[in-house]
């Protein structure tokens, strides 16, 4: 067994609920699901997180994304759907091999909760076009 619970999971050292797989991605059931049908899909090869993923990799993940997102919708007609990847403690990553989370969502009982506060005190467009300007010459 390898120390990754996910690559274990790609080998089938430990089970998982598959929906989907392809040559280059695993998609399976959450263990611990927010919501109906909350699953992850990952690449089969190992990467920590979105820093580690070459654009490859990262193409042919997303192509797999609109046909599960559609089986979702399909099947259990949610209301909304958030997708959603952490990368790093700080945002809330706890296994450490990429995932992206499939999250349908249903009304105001379903358990995925946020809280979004826009920072437009400090955050001023004057600002965010400065920080706009700096990730321009990064790109
Ligand atoms: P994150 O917090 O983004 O790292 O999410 C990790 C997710 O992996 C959580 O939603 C866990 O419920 C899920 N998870 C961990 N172990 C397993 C497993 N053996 N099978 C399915 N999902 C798992
Ligand atoms: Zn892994």
């Amino acid at each position: 067994m390898v120390s990754c619970i996910f690559c274990n999971i790609i080998n089938g050292t430990i089970p998982s609920e598959k929906v989907y797989e392809d040559e280059h991605v695993y998609a399976f059931m959450d263990i611990t699901p927010v919501a109906k049908g909350h699953l992850l899909l990952i690449p089969k090869v190992h990467r920590e997180n979105v820093y580690d993923m070459t654009e490859d990799e990262a193409a042919n993940l997303f192509r797999a994304v609109p046909k599960i997102a559609n089986a979702l919708k399909a099947e259990f007609q949610p209301a909304g759907m958030n997708l959603l990847q952490n990368n790093g403690s700080h945002a809330g990553q706890t296994v450490y091999h990429f995932h992206l989370h499939f999250i349908p969502r249903y009304d105001e009982k379903d358990g995925f909760v946020w809280t979004w506060n826009p920072q437009v005190d400090t955050l001023t467009p004057e600002v965010i076009g400065g920080l706009a300007s700096q990730l321009r010459e990064r790109l």
